[in-house]
This record gives structure tokens, sequence and C-alpha cells, in this order.
């Protein structure tokens, strides 16, 4: 078998591949783990995006596998070290996202800060209380960026259009970054002082065994009262209790993108409260990311699979010039 494909993806650039190589499409078998290696120990590429757990025992087992075509950015669900161990090439066009993420961020924002959810479902039930639903704008407000790579840069540009006091917090960047001056943006080096002072707080940091639950109570317990917490990154991130407590205690509201759980097997105390919003994992679900992302995965597997080499890749170092 050419092409695995153990989850519900569907696309014209998979179609177009369809014609040339032999594709097995299977959109449950992620969750069937005796399965799922036994097709993997057939397949000489894959496509998954973060449902499958490509474990170094699922990878072991896979002894014809070449590559794997990652559909989106947050690569924790694939043991990385262990695919470059056996030379299997894993393929992330992490640009091809970005975009889209930024967007539903500053969506979320504008929602948080309007109570739109709310006044939508006050006004389809008959109502049209506008003091209830009155907001705040986002001008002269303060946002902290928790990560600043690609996603984290792309929301900054959008707050400084939208007149917002910038703090940055990534311990891997430094001052002199050009992206932190180009938008005016302060880096932090005080997690405590900058979360004293932020009325919207928004996370873009990968899920790693650092960031594992790091926006825990000691940290919600530091926001400001009455501000807000968004987090399209990762929902291990977070400690989702910690949460719950200090919206009941002093936090405006929550936008949650993402969730320890996806799908969050119960149903969670976020669901009844009227100052969150839920979304199931969409900061990637716009058409033109999945075509961008399809393509460019499709056209690299092509690659592969014709003896040629990948462009997008993530895990085999890119050669260097010589000296
Ligand atoms: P990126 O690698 O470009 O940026 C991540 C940044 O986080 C880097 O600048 C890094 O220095 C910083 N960082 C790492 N550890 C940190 C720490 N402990 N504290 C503060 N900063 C830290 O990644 P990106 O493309 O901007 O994506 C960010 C995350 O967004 C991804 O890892 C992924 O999990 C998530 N994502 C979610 C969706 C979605 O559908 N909601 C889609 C794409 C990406």
């Amino acid at each position: 078998m050419d092409i695995l494909i153990p989850e519900e993806i569907e696309s014209a650039a998979i179609e177009k591949l369809a014609g040339k190589f032999e594709i097995v499409r299977e959109p449950e078998l992620w969750k069937i783990r005796a399965q799922l290696a036994q097709r993997l120990g057939r397949a000489r590429t894959v496509i998954v995006r973060n449902q499958t757990q490509l474990t170094s025992d699922l990878l072991a087992a896979a002894p014809d596998l070449m590559a794997i075509g990652h559909l989106g950015v947050g690569l924790d669900n694939i043991d990385l070290k262990f695919a470059t161990e056996r030379g299997i090439v894993v393929i992330a066009p992490l640009k091809a996202n970005a975009t889209s993420v930024a967007e539903l961020t500053f969506g979320l924002m504008l929602a948080l800060a309007r109570k739109i959810p709310l006044a939508d479902r006050s006004t389809k039930a008959g109502g049209w209380d506008r003091n209830v639903c009155t907001g705040i704008e986002l001008d002269r407000k303060t946002i902290l960026i928790c990560g600043f790579g690609r996603i984290g840069r792309m929301v900054a540009s959008r707050a400084r259009a939208f007149g917002m006091r910038i703090y940055v917090s990534d311990p891997f960047i430094d001052a002199d970054e050009t992206h932190v001056g180009e938008v005016g943006a302060t880096l932090s080096d005080n997690l405590e002082d900058a979360l004293a002072v932020a009325d919207f707080v928004t996370v873009h940091l990968p899920l790693t065994t650092e960031t594992k639950q790091m926006f825990n109570a000691k940290f919600f317990t530091a926001m400001k009262q009455g501000s807000f917490f968004i987090n399209t990154s990762r929902g291990g991130v977070m400690d989702e209790m910690a949460l719950v407590l200090a919206l009941e205690n002093h936090l405006g509201g929550a936008a949650l993108d993402v969730r320890e759980a996806e799908p969050p097997s119960e149903k969670s105390p976020f669901a009844s409260m009227d100052n969150v919003i839920l979304t199931p994992h969409i900061g990637a679900f716009t058409n033109e990311a999945q075509a961008r992302t399809m393509e460019s995965v499709c056209a690299d597997l092509e690659r592969v699979l014709t003896g040629e080499a990948a462009v997008h890749f993530v895990n085999i170092p890119r050669p260097t010039a010589a000296k």
C-alpha cells in the first residue's frame, strides 16, 4: 500500500494521487491500535492529522514506512525522535495554518470582548437586552502573547492594528528580535508582572514536557481581575479544572479551541458558563489553510513515493552550505 489514511481526511489533492498510487482510507482506524499497527506494517507512507498517535511501538512495526504526512503544526502526536532514528521523513507545512489560527484567535477575542455569543443567543430567544450585552473595546487594552512564533507574531500584528498594547512571553527570543520591535511589543522577562496588567492572555506555544499544564492555578491566580484567557494552541498546556475555578472566581471569560481530551469525554463545567466560548479545534479549518496544507503534503508524498526528496520536512536535518 502506498498511502494509508487512518483518519477522516478528504481533499481534492488526495483524489489526484488516487489515480497514481494505492491509497487505503479507514477514517476510524486511528481508534483501533492493533489494526492500525497491522495496516502500518504494509504502508509506505501515512497521512495523519492529530488523532492518530504515531508512537515508537507503532513506528517500529512499520518496516516499509518512508514518510509521515502531517496536516498540522503541533507534532505532539508523533514520536519525532524515533521517526528520525528510523529514517522516516516527517512532512508538515508549518506555515500553512498560521493565518487561519491567528484570525480565529482574533475572532474569539472580539467575541469575548463584545459578548457576541450571548447577544446572538438572547436575540434569537426573542430578547432585545442591550445592557447585558455591553462589552469592552480592544483599543488601548493590553494583550499578553505567550509564544512568539509563527502564529503569535501574526496575532501581534493584528493586535497592533487594533491599537492594543502588546506584551510577549517567549524565553527563546531576544528583546532585539526584529518582530518584537516591528509590532511595538514589550518582551516580558517576568510573567507575573505581565499577567497583572494583561486584559487578554493568548497562548501560542507547542505542547512539550516543559509546557504541559504550564497554565495552572498559580498562573490563573496571577491574572488580572476580569481578564480573558484564550487558548488556540494545545489543550495539554492548561489545567482545565484550575481554569474553571479561576472563571468562577475572578476571570472575565475564556475561549478554548483546544481541550485536554479531544473530543472531551464528558460534559465539562465550561459548557454551562456564559462567559466561555468553546470551538472544536477549528483553528486550521478554513478552506484556504486546508487546501494549502493538503496540496503541500500530497506533493511531498508524491515526491517521496517516486524517489525524490521531500521539500517540507521537519525532522531530518536540512543540508547546509559547505564551508
Ligand atoms: P512556532 O513553533 O512557530 O512557535 C511556538 C513559539 O513558542 C516559539 O517561538 C517558541 O520559542 C515558543 N515557546 C516554546 N516554549 C515556550 C515556553 N515555555 N514559554 C513561552 N514560549 C515558548 O509554532 P506556531 O506555528 O506559532 O504554533 C503554535 C502552536 O499552535 C503549535 O505548536 C500548535 O500546537 C498550535 N496550533 C493549533 C492549531 C489549531 O487548530 N488550533 C493550528 C496550528 C497550530
